[in-house]
């Protein structure tokens, strides 16, 4: 049971659109994607082929998993609809996607990204820190390329913005294998 009293049944990660600089940043999306399928958990993802998207859905279809995109009609060009998930949503517009990949969405794991993911990961961390949801928040440091967000999270604890309460919350993986040890855990201790 999660903190919020839910077994974990379904995973939601986001990630960046594009694949970033290496192949380091595929890789440990794909062995996320393989994990999860792996543990028996679903993957709700934001339902694209290209980046790390497509790595961490790819993966996890591979392994045998069931995987279920959401994606806003407005992106379909842009971000080109997985054509082998389970399920593909296709909502009106980023604000319906964000909904319904929180609700679908037992845990959320956060992989290395841009701009939307940072969006998507303060979004959903602020909605824990506010209580509308009690589901544990990973957050995947691949490469350590979250160092710089996990040190300004602490300037904003040292400097008063936030509770270290609040920023505690937060699950820190460094390799994609810790990630579903890290998310059972916080079942059993949530
Ligand atoms: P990025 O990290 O910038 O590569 O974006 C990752 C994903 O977040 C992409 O699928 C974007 O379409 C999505 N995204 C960007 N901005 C938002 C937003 N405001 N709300 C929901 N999703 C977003």
């Amino acid at each position: 049971m999660t903190a919020g009293g839910e077994a974990i049944r379904a995973v939601t990660v986001f990630c960046g659109a594009t694949p970033g600089q290496g192949a380091g940043y595929v890789r440990a999306a794909a062995q996320l994607g393989r994990a999860v399928a792996d543990a028996g958990l679903d993957l709700v993802y934001g339902g694209a082929t290209i980046g790390l998207m497509g790595a961490v859905a790819n993966a996890a279809l591979r392994a045998g998993g069931t995987v279920t995109g959401v994606l806003p009609r407005s992106m379909l060009p842009h971000e080109i609809a997985h054509p082998g998930l389970t399920k593909l949503h296709l909502v009106p517009d980023m604000h319906a996607r964000k909904a319904l990949m929180s609700e679908l969405g037992d845990a959320f794991v956060t992989l290395p990204g841009g701009l939307g993911t940072a969006e998507e990961f303060f979004e959903i961390l602020t909605w824990s820190q506010l209580g509308l949801h009690h589901k544990p928040c990973v957050l995947l440091d691949t490469d350590g390329y979250y160092r710089p967000l996990l040190a300004f999270l602490d300037h904003t604890v040292r400097e008063g913005f936030a509770a270290s309460t609040d920023v505690a919350r937060l699950l820190v993986c460094r390799r994609p294998e810790e990630v579903i040890a890290v998310l059972r855990a916080s079942v059993h201790h949530g």
